[in-house]
């Protein structure tokens, strides 16, 4: 046979390999062309998009899916991977993916989640159940305590200091996990303004009564800006990192509290002359429970959860968060708010 047609059909051969190997993924595969109209899709497209093939050769895929959490998600660009209600069947989670290639081409990726989206939803219930069921006896427990004066049984005064103190953390873990629960559940927050310069007088006030006096605090203000979301929230988080940094830094030290405009938005952050953090942990500090050193955390009364919540309530503001630390010279823990959420002070 003539050299070039061996070579086309061989060429031919494997093209139809690829498309085999494309066809039997347990993925929903769809490749898009200009304006994201389809030019192939794979059989388990038919089973999590409903789209079949040749049936959809053409379709403009944003506006095929018009209505749905896919189609709000494609015509926006589908520049993040999202998770998303499947078109076929609401009660099944896709994670979908928009990947670019050559010219003006894309391909969508769409996987079937559901199994891993119950299994977070049970853990999710779980927590928010024994959080809420350990709440009253927790209480119960923590009254009778108090009614007991450690001055009219002096030989166990020690041992009731010590249950007391044990009972309060167990109820600021308790209520940590119950804000950890409410948070996760929640899909946004209020759009509120957020007033920043009584917000940052609040935060110093916290910050001392905290400290005691034996740290210098200081804020430096951007007193004309505000913030777009949730008050309560935001108070928290922010209040989340002023109690580390006065837990996290020993007597003597500076703890500056910072509110600022920057190029692409705005940064409230917190820097102290503490402790510092080793580098290796810095990526896993916002997980439940991770404590660089459990002792130093229990001590001045931690839970592990604070960076969680910070997490958290950023997420919901589409706001970041950037932890710069140096051992034995100290940190800062920075949020980054984009421009949509500021506000010009009245
Ligand atoms: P915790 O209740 O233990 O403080 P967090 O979630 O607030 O929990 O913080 C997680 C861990 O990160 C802490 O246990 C501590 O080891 C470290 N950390 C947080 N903030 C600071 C800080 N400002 N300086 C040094 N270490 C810190």
């Amino acid at each position: 046979m003539n050299p070039d047609r061996l070579r086309a059909r061989r060429l031919l051969g494997e093209l139809r390999d690829l498309r085999a190997a494309a066809a039997s993924l347990s993925d929903a595969l769809v490749l898009l062309g200009a304006e994201g109209r389809v030019r192939w899709c794979n059989a388990s497209a038919l089973r999590l998009l409903g789209l079949a093939w040749p049936r959809d050769r053409d379709t403009v895929l944003a506006e095929h899916f018009a209505g749905h959490e896919l189609g709000a998600w494609l015509r926006e660009g589908g520049t993040e991977p999202d998770d998303v209600a499947a078109p076929v069947d609401p009660a099944m989670r896709l994670q979908v993916e928009l990947i670019p290639y050559g010219e003006r081409r894309h391909l969508l990726l769409a996987r079937d989640i559901s199994r891993v989206s119950r299994l977070e939803q049970v853990r999710r219930d779980f927590v928010a159940n024994v959080s809420h069921e350990l709440r009253t006896p927790l209480t119960v427990i923590h009254g009778y305590l108090e009614l007991l004066d450690p001055e009219d049984v002096p030989a166990l005064a020690p041992v009731l200091n010590e249950m007391r103190t044990q009972s309060q953390r167990m109820r600021q873990i308790v209520e940590d996990l119950l804000e950890l629960s409410r948070l996760e559940m929640q899909q946004h927050v209020p759009e509120e303004r957020v007033e920043m310069a009584p917000l940052l007088e609040s935060l110093r006030r916290e910050a001392e009564a905290l400290s005691h006096g034996k740290h210098h605090v200081a804020v430096e203000g951007e007193g004309h800006l505000d913030l777009l979301g949730s008050p309560k929230d935001l108070h928290s988080a922010f209040s989340n990192l002023v109690s580390n940094a006065v837990r996290y830094t020993s007597e003597g030290g500076s703890i500056t509290i910072r509110w600022k405009r920057v190029g692409t938005g705005a940064e409230y952050s917190v820097t102290d002359t503490g402790y510092g953090i080793p580098a290796d942990h810095l990526s896993r500090l916002t997980e439940r429970f991770y404590r660089v050193s459990s002792s130093r955390s229990r001590a001045t009364g931690g839970t592990g959860l604070g960076l969680s919540i910070v997490k958290h309530v950023l997420n919901l503001h589409d706001a970041q968060l950037r932890i710069e630390s140096e051992p034995g010279k100290g940190s800062t823990f920075t949020c980054v708010f984009g421009q949509a959420r500021l506000l010009e002070a009245p």
